[in-house]
């Protein structure tokens, strides 16, 4: 099955400044903003300002400059909350994926996800 990016989706929005965010970091490639529905003390939001819908969609037609980019402002976003293993006690960084991986919107998005332990990964 083709990827099929829906232009109408929130975080599409948010690239296109049609509703608000609280950025964390915005690169040429990248923005990082805080969840709006946070899971945890530290929980941002890190997605490709290109139209992936998710992770493999990325990592598979992402030009090298776009991945290179995300990768640098998610090490970033870790410093920069203070859960990277330099700055703090460590991270979960998660994406979802479509219908099993219980994605709900359709812009590939990495959490990262700290401030606390984050217990297993996942439930059995
Ligand atoms: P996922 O289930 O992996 O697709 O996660 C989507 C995430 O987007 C959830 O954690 C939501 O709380 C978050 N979210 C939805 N709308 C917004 C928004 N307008 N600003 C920030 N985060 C949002």
């Amino acid at each position: 099955m083709a990827y099929s990016y829906d232009d109408q989706n929130i975080f599409a929005r948010i690239l296109r400044g049609e509703i608000p965010n609280k950025t964390v970091l915005e690169t040429a490639h990248t923005l990082a903003f805080h969840d709006i529905n946070p899971s945890a003390p530290v929980h941002v939001l890190v997605i490709p300002k290109g139209p992936y819908v998710s992770f493999d969609h990325f990592a598979a037609a992402a030009s090298d400059a776009e991945i290179v980019d995300f990768h640098r402002a998610a090490a970033q976003v870790c410093a920069q909350m203070g859960v990277s293993l330099e700055a703090g006690e460590g991270f979960r960084a998660i994406t979802n994926a479509g219908a099993h991986g219980v994605q709900e919107v359709p812009h590939y998005h990495l959490h990262i996800l700290g401030g606390r332990p984050m217990g297993r990964m996942v439930s059995r």
